[in-house]
């Protein structure tokens, strides 16, 4: 895809206000060495946040003037920057912290070409300006982006009249070409998270997208040697998928099977848990942690900026497709071929078979599993996560369940053919 020429929305401001960035309210970001560019899109080498509850300005320098779209998001309040792909290179902690009206942001890949900045807010604000500005004298070039508090009336009225069409472009729609005369089971590996949103992180900074995409790259190898099933995966790089597009696709291509991989953590405060579990699709979660499990993963839109308004996704969504008994059926029974597998080559969690309302496990005519590989907030948990034996060794595991799983009706098909 290429990248589009991203119009500015809401009578922003497109001067080049030189006063105002003199203005500049004091900034919290710690300066940072220069970065050489390496790639050949924009860099972002630095932000600076600066203000108060009443008026913020953010800043991020960049290595050369790009284009901006700024909209805004309601509950959560969140503002929303979307940009031409560019390359982060900001300071490690960038965007854990805010100031004034910005309380975190958070930003990365939200589509081939495109990048994004998400800013949650403490309460309703206004963008009253975003603009870019190129590099003049010592200054590199900039994004700035002004905000101010509003009231939560004036905020929707103002979502209402931003152009629609401008945010719900998100993610990748992704494609697998349609396999003529092939009967092979089609398995839809799908590695969760991805882009802008890094899901969750071990306390030495690995993040759950790469773990889980590693792995998933891992398994669809696996799963293709055996010869028996087409393979196709939701994201096999470094991008966003919303989840909607993730159960779409799977339906779209007429899955037989569709497996999403994920790696947990909890908070020290809410004591240690290790080890794998498998969940399947429930109105009701089976207990506390899978509860809690479902929220977190399907904030996953929430996190990327995604525009959930004009398609209601909630859990009352998920019940009426759970009418489709056989699909559940199917995914259960899976789910145990799994835990089975996971018994003797993996550590399995205290429960390991629970049932939630994930977003991502509703196709009502696709058997869908989520597999929490283990967790990374966990020591021993994140050794396996890292490591490549361990990683072979559990794919396998999942090899055999799969195999076990379509076993029966590949008999039945052959004996059919004969
Ligand atoms: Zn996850």
């Amino acid at each position: 895809m290429t990248v589009r020429a991203i119009t500015l929305v809401l009578g922003v401001s497109l001067l080049c206000d030189s006063a105002a960035l003199a203005a500049e309210p004091n900034v919290t970001a710690h300066a940072l060495a220069p970065v050489a560019e390496s790639a050949s899109f924009p860099v972002a080498t630095d932000v600076r946040l600066g203000g108060d509850d009443k008026q913020t300005r953010f800043v991020v320098h960049l290595s050369q003037k790009i284009d901006l779209a700024a909209f805004t998001l309601a509950d959560p309040y969140r503002v929303v920057i979307d940009l031409p792909q560019v390359t982060f290179k900001l300071p490690p902690q960038a965007g854990e912290h805010g100031r004034g009206l910005v309380k975190a942001f958070r930003y990365g890949l939200i589509m081939q070409g495109g990048s994004r900045i998400v800013l949650d807010t403490k309460g309703p604000v206004r963008v009253d300006k975003a603009f870019a500005l190129g590099p003049a004298g010592d200054q590199p070039a900039r994004l700035v982006l002004d905000l101010s508090a509003t009231d939560r009336e004036s905020f929707l009225r103002n979502i209402t009249m931003q152009d629609r069409t401008l945010r719900t472009k998100t993610g990748k729609t992704v494609s697998v070409p349609e396999a003529v005369g092939d009967a092979r089971p089609l398995i839809v590996v799908d590695p969760g998270h991805g882009g802008i949103d890094s899901g969750t992180k071990s306390g030495s900074g690995q993040d759950e997208k790469d773990v889980v995409l590693a792995f998933g790259l891992m398994l669809r190898d696996k799963l293709e040697k055996a010869g028996k099933y087409r393979v196709a995966m939701t994201r096999s790089d470094d991008t966003f998928v919303p989840l909607d597009e993730r159960v779409r696709f799977a339906r779209a291509h007429k899955a037989s099977l569709f497996i999403s991989i994920h790696a947990d953590s909890i908070p020290r405060s809410e004591g240690q848990a290790e080890g794998a579990s498998v969940y399947t699709l429930s109105a009701h979660a089976s207990d506390a942690e899978a509860a809690r499990l479902a929220e977190v993963e399907n904030k996953s839109d929430v996190i990327a900026g995604v525009d959930l308004s004009a398609e209601p996704n909630d859990v009352a969504n998920i019940l009426i497709d759970l009418a489709q008994r056989e699909t559940k059926t199917f995914s259960l029974q899976f789910a145990r071929d799994l835990v089975g597998e996971f018994k003797s080559t993996t550590r399995l969690h205290l429960h390991p078979l629970k049932s939630a309302g994930f977003i991502v496990l509703k196709a009502p005519d696709v058997p869908s599993v989520l597999v929490e590989l283990g967790y990374m907030s966990t020591k021993d948990d994140l050794v396996h996560l890292m490591s490549p034996e361990w990683r072979a060794r559990t794919a396998d595991s999942l090899v055999h369940a799969v195999d076990e799983f379509f076993a029966p009706r590949m008999a039945g098909a052959a004996a059919g053919a004969n």
